[in-house]
């Protein structure tokens, strides 16, 4: 199909950046790059982009008001789904909608985030259950405390809904409603790249993506749903936006801030990048760009993990809040004074492998199924960790101050002794000194669960523009610029993504089609 010269690709993802094209201007800008399009290879309706649960719940609605809907996604069908299919399934459900926004409120305090986006939120958020059962969700809940219960809102009105057995559970059950009920349109390796937009109007009008190797063009008649998921896999955005040198996800290695920057270029406004759920150390084996997780528990207690300069600088028990740390009245990620090691003994080798087999969720354990051995010898072996008779030898062959090294343990051993970590307050019964040799050392990077910022959105799922004005036809969901703008309560991002999705759905369908 011919199409008007002025359909032009707008600023590729990987060249120009928002501030360039401000420069330039919009239709300069667009007129400046690319050809104008041809010819379109497909075309819907409705394009979503991404297959976690805020592509699939956008899909789901537009397809049920009446809209064709097309999903493009990057990964293989085999590694699909996102941080969805590997997370823990379970999501945040509030009982009383005006507690539910007093605790949003407090949770958003300092940073905060505009009323009608929060209220939107949760006018529905306490209908997630039902509307999830009504799909064929086998749920539980269990009323718990609060990530954060002494928040306004905070105390008693946060439940955990799980989905009955199994893991991967939520994901398949979009999944299903999808892809066999509905028999929405899923195209698989085909990331898409750039945004297409009419250079006159503003409005986007589909997308450019790639499937092996080739360039394809996509027609979105109604609007385009970014929902591609964050940045846990781009370093050089971990390194401009979260102020760490490094750090891996535990879930989706395919989530590299694509939509983000697809929306940079043609003008998006960002929000919460600096937020994220996490980090904690974990492992990672050398090369791969994902790590192990979730919260490090061995079922031993002789370890530490140590700075670059040596020394401990945290309580590596600490049950994090998701990341985030008590600091002085307030709370902030833990530090990541990089490289980070976790050293234990012989003892602590013995007592059983460092991560579980069969572990219940991640991307390490239902994706690449890695069995970690039961004595940790086989990551010995392979030079992942590091042995060596003396704490000194240890320490150069993690190139750390060996006398400084000593002196931690040392530090360490005699906690122990005491029973009081009077350092970090770490729990007695989670410490056991490290004195048996051979030593070990193994380095833990910042691992985390998801990275909360993207295009700024409003309580209708467009994407605004850095005036703050919807950019026509372009929707968001997910934590692809999520609502958390610091504290963030478990189970929430699931939550966000089954309640915007729902609207950037309805939204999406209701566009009037541009042909
Ligand atoms: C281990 C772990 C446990 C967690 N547990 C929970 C929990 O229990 N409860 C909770 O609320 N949250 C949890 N989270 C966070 C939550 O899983 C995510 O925030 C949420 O699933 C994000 O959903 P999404 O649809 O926005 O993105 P995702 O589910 O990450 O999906 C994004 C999709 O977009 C695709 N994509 C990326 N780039 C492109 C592109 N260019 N073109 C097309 N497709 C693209 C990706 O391949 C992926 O399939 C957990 C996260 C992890 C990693």
């Amino acid at each position: 199909m011919k199409t008007s010269r002025r359909f032009f690709l707008k600023a590729t993802a990987t060249g120009m950046g928002s501030a360039a094209l401000a420069e330039l201007g919009a239709a300069e800008a667009g007129a400046t790059q690319s050809d104008p399009i041809k010819k379109w290879d497909y075309e819907a309706a409705v394009v979503v982009l991404g297959i976690g649960a805020a592509g699939l719940m956008t899909a789901i609605t537009a397809h049920d008001q009446g809209a064709d809907v097309l999903i493009l996604e990057k990964a293989p069908e085999a590694h699909a789904g996102g941080n969805t299919r590997v997370c823990g399934q379970g999501y945040w459900c509030p009982s009383d909608s005006d507690k539910a926004v007093e605790y949003q409120n407090a949770m958003s305090d300092g940073y905060p985030i505009p009323d009608d986006v929060t209220k939107a939120f949760h006018e529905r958020s306490i209908h997630v259950t039902e509307w999830l059962t009504k799909m064929g969700a086998d749920m539980s809940t269990m009323k718990t405390a609060g990530e954060y219960p002494d928040f306004p809102g905070g105390a008693g009105n946060v439940c955990w809904s799980k989905l009955g057995n199994g893991w991967q559970r939520l994901w398949l059950l979009l999944m299903e409603n999808a892809v066999k009920k509905r028999k929405i349109r899923v195209q698989y390796e085909t990331p898409a790249v750039e945004l297409i937009r009419d250079v006159k109007t503003g409005e986007v009008r589909g997308v450019v993506a790639e499937n092996k190797g080739k360039k394809i063009y996509v027609k979105a008649k109604k609007a385009v749903a970014l929902c591609t998921g964050g940045f846990e896999n781009n370093q050089e955005m971990i390194r401009d936006y979260l102020g760490m040198p490094y750090a891996y996800p535990k879930g989706s290695p395919y989530n590299t801030g694509d939509g983000i920057r697809m929306a940079m270029a043609i003008g998006a406004d960002l929000w919460h990048m600096d937020n994220q759920a996490g980090p904690d150390f974990n492992f990672r084996i050398p090369g791969k760009d994902w790590a192990f997780g979730y919260n490090f528990s061995p079922p031993g207690n002789g370890w530490i993990w140590i700075a670059k300069d040596a020394t401990r600088f945290t309580n590596e028990t600490y049950f994090t809040k998701h990341g985030k740390i008590p600091f002085h009245g307030i709370y902030v990620p833990v530090p990541t004074p990089l490289p980070v090691h976790c050293v234990f003994d012989e003892a602590m080798r013995k007592s059983g492998p460092l991560y579980p087999a069969n572990y219940f969720f991640c991307w390490w354990s239902q994706i690449e199924k890695y069995n970690w051995s039961a004595d940790n010898m086989a990551e010995i072996e392979k030079g992942w960790i590091v042995k060596a008779d003396t704490l000194k030898d240890l320490a150069a062959k993690m190139g750390k101050d060996p006398n400084a090294l000593e002196k931690t343990v040392s530090a360490w051993n005699k906690a122990c002794v005491d029973n009081n970590d009077s350092e970090f307050g770490r729990d007695s019964k989670k410490m056991a000194a490290i004195q048996t040799p051979p030593f070990y050392a193994a380095e833990f990077v910042p691992a985390f669960t998801n990275t909360q910022g993207g295009p700024r959105r409003n309580s209708k799922c467009q994407v605004l523009d850095t005036n703050r004005k919807p950019i026509p036809r372009l929707y968001s969901g997910g934590e692809l610029g999520a609502l958390y703008s610091w504290h963030y309560q478990g189970g929430g991002n699931i939550l966000e993504c089954i309640v915007f999705g729902s609207i950037a759905g309805e939204r999406t369908a209701a566009e009037k089609p541009w042909i």
